[in-house]
Protein backbone atom coordinates (compact mmCIF):
# COMPACT_ATOMS: atom_id res chain seq x y z
CA UNK A 1 0.00 0.00 0.00
CA UNK A 2 1.59 3.15 -0.67
CA UNK A 3 1.26 5.93 2.13
CA UNK A 4 1.08 9.85 2.30
CA UNK A 5 1.54 10.01 6.12
CA UNK A 6 3.41 8.29 8.49
CA UNK A 7 2.05 9.55 11.86
CA UNK A 8 3.62 7.71 14.45
CA UNK A 9 6.80 4.99 13.65
CA UNK A 10 8.60 3.09 16.31
CA UNK A 11 9.45 5.31 18.95
CA UNK A 12 10.01 1.93 21.41
CA UNK A 13 13.56 2.12 22.95
CA UNK A 14 16.37 0.37 21.08
CA UNK A 15 15.06 -3.46 20.88
CA UNK A 16 17.96 -5.74 22.10
CA UNK A 17 16.48 -8.82 20.33
CA UNK A 18 15.90 -8.39 16.24
CA UNK A 19 12.40 -9.67 16.64
CA UNK A 20 9.90 -8.90 13.82
CA UNK A 21 7.22 -8.51 16.23
CA UNK A 22 9.12 -5.15 17.64
CA UNK A 23 9.78 -3.45 14.37
CA UNK A 24 6.27 -2.38 14.14
CA UNK A 25 4.82 -1.37 17.44
CA UNK A 26 2.67 1.11 16.37
CA UNK A 27 2.03 2.86 12.93
CA UNK A 28 -0.98 4.65 11.66
CA UNK A 29 -0.78 5.35 7.33
CA UNK A 30 -3.32 6.66 5.69
CA UNK A 31 -3.91 5.40 1.66
CA UNK A 32 -2.51 7.76 -0.98
CA UNK A 33 -6.19 8.63 -2.37
CA UNK A 34 -7.24 8.96 1.29
CA UNK A 35 -9.76 5.94 1.64
CA UNK A 36 -8.34 4.21 4.25
CA UNK A 37 -6.75 4.32 7.40
CA UNK A 38 -4.63 1.88 8.89
CA UNK A 39 -3.41 1.21 12.38
CA UNK A 40 -1.10 -1.32 12.71
CA UNK A 41 0.38 -2.48 16.74
CA UNK A 42 1.40 -4.99 18.20
CA UNK A 43 0.14 -6.58 21.49
CA UNK A 44 -2.20 -3.69 23.17
CA UNK A 45 -2.25 0.20 22.46
CA UNK A 46 -1.45 2.46 25.48
CA UNK A 47 -3.77 5.44 26.49
CA UNK A 48 -1.20 8.11 24.39
CA UNK A 49 -1.60 5.68 21.30
CA UNK A 50 -5.19 5.67 21.31
CA UNK A 51 -5.71 9.17 21.81
CA UNK A 52 -3.25 9.62 18.30
CA UNK A 53 -5.56 7.19 16.75
CA UNK A 54 -8.88 9.52 18.03
CA UNK A 55 -6.99 12.69 16.55
CA UNK A 56 -6.01 10.65 13.33
CA UNK A 57 -9.24 9.66 11.71
CA UNK A 58 -10.32 13.80 12.32
CA UNK A 59 -7.49 14.21 9.29
CA UNK A 60 -9.19 15.87 7.17
CA UNK A 61 -9.86 14.46 3.38
CA UNK A 62 -8.88 17.62 1.08
CA UNK A 63 -7.83 15.74 -1.87
CA UNK A 64 -10.83 13.65 -1.84
CA UNK A 65 -13.21 17.15 -1.18
CA UNK A 66 -11.55 19.12 -4.21
CA UNK A 67 -12.12 15.57 -6.53
CA UNK A 68 -15.80 15.41 -5.47
CA UNK A 69 -16.38 18.98 -6.78
CA UNK A 70 -14.59 19.22 -9.30
CA UNK A 71 -16.51 16.11 -10.62
CA UNK A 72 -19.43 17.79 -10.26
CA UNK A 73 -18.19 21.07 -12.25
CA UNK A 74 -16.85 21.16 -15.78
CA UNK A 75 -15.93 25.01 -14.77
CA UNK A 76 -12.89 25.12 -13.22
CA UNK A 77 -12.66 28.54 -11.63
CA UNK A 78 -16.20 27.95 -10.28
CA UNK A 79 -15.28 24.59 -8.81
CA UNK A 80 -11.46 26.34 -7.07
CA UNK A 81 -14.17 29.11 -5.72
CA UNK A 82 -16.56 26.36 -4.41
CA UNK A 83 -13.79 24.39 -2.88
CA UNK A 84 -11.97 27.48 -0.75
CA UNK A 85 -15.44 28.16 0.67
CA UNK A 86 -15.58 24.39 2.11
CA UNK A 87 -12.27 24.56 2.92
CA UNK A 88 -12.67 27.17 5.15
CA UNK A 89 -16.22 25.95 6.53
CA UNK A 90 -14.82 22.43 7.55
CA UNK A 91 -16.35 22.00 11.27
CA UNK A 92 -14.07 21.13 13.75
CA UNK A 93 -13.63 18.04 15.36
CA UNK A 94 -15.50 15.02 12.85
CA UNK A 95 -14.08 12.14 12.59
CA UNK A 96 -13.96 11.52 8.81
CA UNK A 97 -12.95 7.95 9.00
CA UNK A 98 -15.04 5.04 10.83
CA UNK A 99 -13.93 1.79 12.09
CA UNK A 100 -14.32 -0.64 9.61
CA UNK A 101 -12.58 -4.42 10.25
CA UNK A 102 -9.98 -5.65 11.96
CA UNK A 103 -7.26 -8.29 11.33
CA UNK A 104 -5.45 -10.43 13.52
CA UNK A 105 -2.06 -12.42 12.26
CA UNK A 106 1.05 -13.71 14.27
CA UNK A 107 2.06 -10.60 15.89
CA UNK A 108 0.11 -7.73 15.00
CA UNK A 109 -3.46 -6.66 14.98
CA UNK A 110 -4.20 -4.24 12.04
CA UNK A 111 -7.46 -2.12 12.60
CA UNK A 112 -8.66 -0.71 8.99
CA UNK A 113 -10.68 2.85 8.92
CA UNK A 114 -12.56 3.71 5.51
CA UNK A 115 -13.34 7.55 4.91
CA UNK A 116 -16.96 8.17 5.33
CA UNK A 117 -17.73 9.59 1.96
CA UNK A 118 -21.47 10.46 2.90
CA UNK A 119 -20.50 12.39 5.76
CA UNK A 120 -18.34 14.46 3.15
CA UNK A 121 -21.68 14.71 0.76
CA UNK A 122 -23.23 15.83 3.19
CA UNK A 123 -21.03 18.52 3.69
CA UNK A 124 -20.02 19.96 0.75
CA UNK A 125 -24.00 19.67 -0.36
CA UNK A 126 -24.99 23.05 1.34
CA UNK A 127 -21.94 25.18 -0.49
CA UNK A 128 -23.24 23.14 -3.88
CA UNK A 129 -26.79 24.35 -2.85
CA UNK A 130 -25.80 28.22 -1.96
CA UNK A 131 -23.89 28.48 -5.49
CA UNK A 132 -27.28 27.41 -7.62
CA UNK A 133 -29.25 30.15 -6.17
CA UNK A 134 -29.65 32.75 -8.95
CA UNK A 135 -28.72 36.18 -7.80
CA UNK A 136 -28.11 39.12 -10.47
CA UNK A 137 -25.61 39.80 -12.25
CA UNK A 138 -25.98 38.86 -15.74
CA UNK A 139 -24.15 39.56 -18.78
CA UNK A 140 -25.00 42.78 -19.79
CA UNK A 141 -24.98 43.88 -23.24
CA UNK A 142 -23.57 47.18 -24.78
CA UNK A 143 -26.78 48.68 -25.75
CA UNK A 144 -29.04 47.89 -23.64
CA UNK A 145 -32.58 49.74 -22.68
CA UNK A 146 -34.75 49.13 -19.46
CA UNK A 147 -35.14 44.90 -19.78
CA UNK A 148 -38.61 42.99 -19.01
CA UNK A 149 -38.50 39.84 -19.07
CA UNK A 150 -40.56 37.79 -21.67
CA UNK A 151 -43.48 36.07 -20.03
CA UNK A 152 -44.13 32.47 -20.08
CA UNK A 153 -46.99 31.95 -22.81
CA UNK A 154 -43.69 34.21 -25.29
CA UNK A 155 -41.58 30.89 -24.67
CA UNK A 156 -44.19 28.26 -24.01
CA UNK A 157 -44.66 26.70 -27.39
CA UNK A 158 -41.10 26.49 -28.33
CA UNK A 159 -39.74 23.48 -29.47
CA UNK A 160 -36.09 22.86 -30.42
CA UNK A 161 -33.54 19.90 -31.50
CA UNK A 162 -31.08 19.00 -28.28
CA UNK A 163 -27.87 20.42 -29.70
CA UNK A 164 -26.11 17.39 -29.83
CA UNK A 165 -27.66 14.06 -30.75
CA UNK A 166 -27.34 11.68 -27.55
CA UNK A 167 -27.76 14.25 -24.63
CA UNK A 168 -30.25 15.31 -22.40
CA UNK A 169 -30.98 18.55 -20.34
CA UNK A 170 -29.01 18.17 -17.19
CA UNK A 171 -30.97 18.62 -13.68
CA UNK A 172 -28.06 20.44 -12.50
CA UNK A 173 -28.91 23.50 -11.37
CA UNK A 174 -25.41 24.78 -11.39
CA UNK A 175 -25.63 23.25 -15.49
CA UNK A 176 -28.32 25.55 -16.35
CA UNK A 177 -29.51 29.28 -16.54
CA UNK A 178 -29.34 31.46 -13.99
CA UNK A 179 -26.43 29.64 -11.91
CA UNK A 180 -23.87 32.35 -10.94
CA UNK A 181 -20.40 32.32 -12.15
CA UNK A 182 -18.21 33.45 -9.71
CA UNK A 183 -14.82 33.57 -12.08
CA UNK A 184 -16.31 35.58 -13.88
CA UNK A 185 -18.70 37.50 -11.14
CA UNK A 186 -21.54 36.98 -13.43
CA UNK A 187 -24.81 34.57 -14.59
CA UNK A 188 -24.82 31.62 -16.44
CA UNK A 189 -27.20 32.14 -19.56
CA UNK A 190 -27.34 29.10 -20.71
CA UNK A 191 -26.88 25.53 -20.54
CA UNK A 192 -23.82 23.42 -20.19
CA UNK A 193 -24.54 20.08 -22.05
CA UNK A 194 -21.89 17.81 -20.43
CA UNK A 195 -20.19 15.97 -24.08
CA UNK A 196 -16.62 14.62 -24.76
CA UNK A 197 -14.12 16.30 -26.87
CA UNK A 198 -15.09 16.36 -30.57
CA UNK A 199 -18.73 15.38 -30.22
CA UNK A 200 -20.63 16.72 -33.00
CA UNK A 201 -22.91 19.46 -32.39
CA UNK A 202 -25.90 20.68 -34.07
CA UNK A 203 -28.48 23.45 -34.53
CA UNK A 204 -31.23 23.85 -32.66
CA UNK A 205 -33.42 25.01 -35.07
CA UNK A 206 -32.90 26.66 -38.88
CA UNK A 207 -31.74 29.69 -39.11
CA UNK A 208 -29.05 31.98 -40.74
CA UNK A 209 -25.24 31.80 -39.48
CA UNK A 210 -23.86 35.07 -38.44
CA UNK A 211 -20.90 34.14 -36.85
CA UNK A 212 -18.29 31.57 -36.92
CA UNK A 213 -15.22 31.43 -35.40
CA UNK A 214 -13.14 29.45 -38.09
CA UNK A 215 -9.49 31.47 -37.37
CA UNK A 216 -10.19 31.34 -33.61
CA UNK A 217 -7.06 31.22 -31.96
CA UNK A 218 -6.57 30.34 -28.23
CA UNK A 219 -5.94 33.34 -25.89
CA UNK A 220 -3.23 33.37 -23.06
CA UNK A 221 -3.63 31.87 -19.21
CA UNK A 222 -2.12 35.59 -18.64
CA UNK A 223 -4.46 37.46 -20.54
CA UNK A 224 -7.40 35.37 -19.69
CA UNK A 225 -6.87 35.75 -15.96
CA UNK A 226 -6.50 39.70 -16.37
CA UNK A 227 -9.97 40.05 -18.04
CA UNK A 228 -10.75 38.07 -15.50
CA UNK A 229 -9.84 40.40 -12.44
CA UNK A 230 -11.37 43.35 -14.78
CA UNK A 231 -15.11 41.25 -14.17
CA UNK A 232 -14.14 41.30 -10.25
CA UNK A 233 -13.57 44.82 -10.60
CA UNK A 234 -16.45 45.98 -12.33
CA UNK A 235 -18.78 43.60 -10.65
CA UNK A 236 -20.31 41.71 -13.69
CA UNK A 237 -18.95 40.00 -17.44
CA UNK A 238 -19.03 42.40 -19.64
CA UNK A 239 -20.39 41.67 -22.44
CA UNK A 240 -17.13 42.09 -25.01
CA UNK A 241 -15.12 39.87 -22.97
CA UNK A 242 -17.76 37.45 -22.70
CA UNK A 243 -18.28 37.43 -26.73
CA UNK A 244 -15.12 37.36 -27.43
CA UNK A 245 -12.90 35.61 -24.88
CA UNK A 246 -14.85 33.59 -22.64
CA UNK A 247 -17.10 32.05 -25.04
CA UNK A 248 -14.26 31.14 -27.15
CA UNK A 249 -14.67 29.00 -30.86
CA UNK A 250 -18.25 29.37 -31.13
CA UNK A 251 -21.15 29.75 -33.88
CA UNK A 252 -23.96 32.84 -33.33
CA UNK A 253 -27.66 30.85 -35.02
CA UNK A 254 -29.84 34.15 -35.94
CA UNK A 255 -32.78 32.71 -36.04
CA UNK A 256 -35.35 35.64 -36.59
CA UNK A 257 -38.71 36.46 -35.38
CA UNK A 258 -41.02 33.74 -36.16
CA UNK A 259 -38.72 31.24 -33.38
CA UNK A 260 -40.07 32.82 -29.94
CA UNK A 261 -42.95 34.86 -31.48
CA UNK A 262 -42.13 39.17 -30.51
CA UNK A 263 -38.48 38.47 -30.14
CA UNK A 264 -35.24 37.71 -31.88
CA UNK A 265 -33.63 34.41 -31.37
CA UNK A 266 -30.17 33.98 -31.44
CA UNK A 267 -28.74 30.66 -30.03
CA UNK A 268 -25.02 30.52 -29.66
CA UNK A 269 -22.70 27.10 -29.51
CA UNK A 270 -19.36 27.85 -27.17
CA UNK A 271 -15.97 26.20 -26.62
CA UNK A 272 -16.06 24.49 -30.02
CA UNK A 273 -12.99 22.61 -31.54
CA UNK A 274 -13.98 23.04 -34.78
CA UNK A 275 -16.72 24.16 -37.08
CA UNK A 276 -17.36 23.07 -40.19
CA UNK A 277 -16.26 24.48 -43.50
CA UNK A 278 -19.55 25.07 -44.84
CA UNK A 279 -20.79 27.09 -41.96
CA UNK A 280 -20.03 30.61 -42.54
CA UNK A 281 -21.30 34.10 -41.70
CA UNK A 282 -24.86 34.14 -44.01
CA UNK A 283 -25.18 30.46 -44.55
CA UNK A 284 -28.56 29.34 -43.89
CA UNK A 285 -28.95 25.88 -41.62
CA UNK A 286 -32.22 23.68 -41.34
CA UNK A 287 -32.98 22.26 -37.88
CA UNK A 288 -30.65 19.19 -36.70
CA UNK A 289 -27.03 19.92 -39.77
CA UNK A 290 -24.15 19.31 -37.75
CA UNK A 291 -22.20 22.56 -37.46
CA UNK A 292 -18.86 21.65 -35.52
CA UNK A 293 -17.47 19.68 -33.05
CA UNK A 294 -17.23 20.16 -29.02
CA UNK A 295 -14.20 21.02 -27.09
CA UNK A 296 -13.24 23.54 -24.21
CA UNK A 297 -12.24 26.82 -26.66
CA UNK A 298 -11.95 30.24 -24.32
CA UNK A 299 -12.01 28.03 -21.15
CA UNK A 300 -9.16 28.10 -18.27
CA UNK A 301 -8.07 24.84 -19.10
CA UNK A 302 -7.43 25.62 -22.77
CA UNK A 303 -5.73 28.30 -22.46
CA UNK A 304 -3.47 26.40 -20.51
CA UNK A 305 -3.05 23.71 -23.32
CA UNK A 306 -5.08 20.90 -22.03
CA UNK A 307 -8.32 19.46 -23.15
CA UNK A 308 -9.57 18.98 -19.55
CA UNK A 309 -13.25 20.41 -19.04
CA UNK A 310 -14.62 19.83 -22.77
CA UNK A 311 -18.31 20.81 -22.88
CA UNK A 312 -20.42 22.21 -24.88
CA UNK A 313 -22.13 25.31 -23.91
CA UNK A 314 -25.52 26.53 -25.38
CA UNK A 315 -28.01 29.34 -25.06
CA UNK A 316 -30.66 31.24 -26.52
CA UNK A 317 -30.86 35.16 -26.89
CA UNK A 318 -33.91 36.95 -26.79
CA UNK A 319 -34.02 40.70 -27.70
CA UNK A 320 -36.84 43.00 -28.19
CA UNK A 321 -37.12 46.73 -28.07
CA UNK A 322 -37.06 47.16 -24.67
CA UNK A 323 -33.71 45.04 -24.04
CA UNK A 324 -31.59 41.46 -24.40
CA UNK A 325 -32.80 38.23 -22.63
CA UNK A 326 -31.94 34.78 -22.74
CA UNK A 327 -33.92 31.31 -22.34
CA UNK A 328 -34.88 30.53 -18.74
CA UNK A 329 -33.90 34.18 -17.03
CA UNK A 330 -35.97 34.83 -13.80
CA UNK A 331 -37.19 31.11 -13.82
CA UNK A 332 -36.65 29.00 -11.08
CA UNK A 333 -34.46 25.89 -11.00
CA UNK A 334 -37.21 23.08 -10.50
CA UNK A 335 -39.67 24.96 -13.45
CA UNK A 336 -36.59 25.22 -15.34
CA UNK A 337 -35.72 21.83 -15.63
CA UNK A 338 -38.92 20.60 -16.67
CA UNK A 339 -39.53 23.61 -18.82
CA UNK A 340 -36.21 23.13 -20.76
CA UNK A 341 -37.41 19.16 -20.87
CA UNK A 342 -40.47 20.37 -23.09
CA UNK A 343 -38.96 22.35 -25.25
CA UNK A 344 -36.31 20.13 -26.13
CA UNK A 345 -38.60 16.85 -25.95
ZN1 LIG B 1 -21.82 27.36 -19.80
Amino acid sequence: MLCSYVFVQSCAPPAPAPELKTTIPFQITISEDESFLTVIFSESMNVDQIITVNETVKTVPYKTIENKINNRFSNDSLAADIYTLVKNNIPFDISFYSLDSTVYSQHTTSIIYTLNEKLIDLLIAPFMQKHSQPDSTIIYPLFSKKPSLPDLDAVSGLKLFLPSENVSVPTEALLLPNAPRTYRNGIHRGIDFYVNWGTPVRAVASGVIIRADHSYEEISSDFRQQLLKETKQLGRTPSDVFEHVLVGRSVYIDHGFDLVPGYRAVSIYAHLSHINGEIKPGTIVSAGQMIGLSGNSGTGPSTRGSRKGAHLHWELILQDEGGEYYLGQGFKSDLLVNYLNEVFD
